[in-house]
């Protein structure tokens, strides 16, 4: 039971160091991680200002894994909020303990049925490999990071993994014709979309969000075409600080 005061940068801290004692070192989405607890925080604060509750400290993990677990289905987020919780938790327990990391059960957005960690083999595409495929075998699914097992995104129809395909070539050419590089092309992106960088991925992005995306894309080679665009002002990056 943690009952330190520590500061949000030494939970993140305590967290990160027992995702990999659990054996998650490369390939998982830290900014994700960072996200879902400081919302953990913030509701915490929001929710339960003037009493004890108000912070971490004052929860046991069961009492704060059944304040975030949603009455319906699991959002991406609910799933890494869980996930961060336990950790945090977990880092303190002594002798150490490893956390259960995914894969997890997701659930699928165009028929509700649930969707989980298996072979693509079952819905003949993509041989050998492994997602978060939909039990309803609706044919809808999305990949996932190799470290932690957590769900890139949502479940994609075909017509959505199509649009999703087009959007990250479209920004994967356009971060090298920019002479941006991926993270600032994602970044100008994220703003142009007003989504955060957590957001961003592009598996997360409904079919509406693509259309915008490759929208957004082509209007800023239209600008870059009309006069010299100097895409890190724009960005308000200066080459300096990297
Ligand atoms: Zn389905």
């Amino acid at each position: 039971m943690p009952n330190k005061k520590l500061r949000v940068h030494d939970m993140l801290a305590r967290i990160q160091e027992q995702l990999h004692y659990s054996g998650c070192i490369s390939d998982y989405d830290w900014g994700m991680y960072q996200y879902a607890f400081r919302s953990v925080l913030e509701l915490l604060k929001s929710k339960f200002r003037g009493t004890s509750k108000c912070r971490i400290s004052g929860w046991t993990k069961q009492e704060l894994l059944s304040l975030i677990q949603p009455h319906g289905r699991n959002s991406l987020l609910n799933l890494y909020q869980t996930l961060v919780i336990n950790l945090y938790y977990d880092s303190f327990v002594t002798p150490p303990v490893k956390t259960q990391l995914g894969p997890k059960n997701f659930y699928c957005c165009y028929c509700n049925a649930t969707a989980s960690f298996q072979k693509f083999d079952k819905l003949n595409r993509r041989q050998g490999n492994y997602g978060y495929i939909c039990d309803g075998l609706c044919d809808a699914s999305v990949s996932y990071h190799e470290g932690d097992k957590m769900p890139m995104g949502t479940l994609a129809d075909e017509p959505l993994r199509k649009l999703r395909d087009r959007a990250k070539k479209a920004v994967d050419a356009f971060a090298i014709k920019s002479g941006l590089g991926l993270t600032d092309a994602y970044g100008l992106m994220a703003e142009r979309m007003g989504l955060s960088m957590v957001d961003i991925p592009i598996a997360r992005l409904d079919f509406e969000q693509c259309e915008a995306y490759l929208r957004s894309i082509e209007s800023l080679k239209t600008l870059s075409k009309n006069k010299r665009f100097d895409y890190l002002k724009y960005l308000g990056i200066s080459k300096g600080e990297e």
